[in-house]
């Protein structure tokens, strides 16, 4: 670094922290942006698109349930440090995110500084409710289902989002981030032809999901949700709606059932056995053993591609 560029970059910097007034962005002696995102999939994308600028941690591990994510305190150590906190939003983190960012005490990353990142901005929204919402609904979010990830697509304006954030933040490797993002999409480009192609035979299959998750991939892949083992959102099910489900299944004929690793697979054993129907369990974000967000993807496609490939011979 040019030693007179960092004298003048560093001054205002350090009179700032005198003052207890903390800059929105990184001072320029730091090395690397710290980001913190709720999700291993944004964190995943974030590295993609930050690079050798970034150091990023996630607090969801990739193996629970998103929804149900605790404010632990070491969270909020972590948070205190972050220059960019990264969100799903659409209520996704309501259950925890507030504990998370008031007890970090840093107002860098409160919402609306700079800081602060909801990377839903862009996406078109799936079962927005129309009219009241009540707890009688179940977990019903009421800005739209917040399950968007799960469009490859929406992955690219993920990828957008935290690229124009960062550039933000850090306008001197701008270059880099730009550079980061073309690479991000082609890579995603690439292997959405492969999914395409791995799915097509595929269009319109009905499958039973477990929580309703999945508008968003049924909707870019063509595939046709007819049920959901959960009666409503965030409530597990019982007897009488697993009967439902059951029959539901036999009258269109569905032989898949999808679901994500965290959730019980109990019941949707008992109703594969009612059925005939293969339960598939998937990955919904990045984990040990899917390390990104495209082989995120990638394995949820091929594990239902491949059962769907069964069920038609
Ligand atoms: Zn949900």
């Amino acid at each position: 670094m040019n030693s007179i560029k960092f004298q003048w970059t560093f001054l205002p910097c350090f009179i700032l922290s005198v003052l207890f007034i903390q800059p929105a962005g990184r001072c320029l002696g730091a090395d690397k942006l710290n980001v913190l995102t709720t999700t291993s999939n944004l964190a995943s994308i974030a590295e993609s698109v930050g690079g050798k600028h970034v150091s990023v941690a996630s607090i969801g591990s990739g193996d629970e349930d998103p929804h149900f994510i605790q404010a632990k305190p070491s969270f909020m150590m972590k948070a205190r440090k972050a220059d960019l906190w990264i969100r799903v939003g659409l209520e996704l983190e309501i259950g925890y995110e507030g504990l998370i960012l008031q007890g970090s005490r840093n107002p860098r990353i409160q919402i609306n500084a700079p800081g602060h990142l909801d990377v839903s901005e862009g996406i078109l929204k799936l079962e927005v409710p129309a009219g009241k919402i009540d707890r009688s609904m179940g977990d019903v979010h009421p800005m739209g289902n917040p399950h968007y990830w799960l469009d490859p697509y929406n992955g690219k304006i993920i990828a957008k989002n935290i690229c124009q954030r960062l550039k933000q933040l850090d306008p001197a490797d701008a270059n880099d981030y730009d550079r980061n993002l073309v690479a991000f999409n082609s890579k995603l480009d690439n292997a959405m032809a492969g999914w395409v192609v791995k799915l097509k035979p595929f269009e319109h299959s009905k499958i039973v999901t477990y929580h309703r998750s999945w508008p968003y991939f049924a909707n870019r892949f063509n595939l046709d949700v007819v049920a959901e083992l959960e009666p409503k959102p965030g409530i597990p099910p019982g007897p009488g709606h697993i009967l439902e489900v059951i029959n539901t299944m036999k009258s269109e004929k569905v032989k898949i059932i999808l679901m994500e690793l965290f959730y019980n697979r109990d019941d949707a054993d008992a109703v594969a056995k009612k059925t005939g129907a293969k339960v598939v369990v998937v990955p919904n974000a990045v984990n040990e053993q899917v390390k990104d967000y495209i082989a995120m993807l990638d394995n949820i496609v091929t594990q239902l591609s491949d059962a769907l490939k069964g069920e038609s011979k």
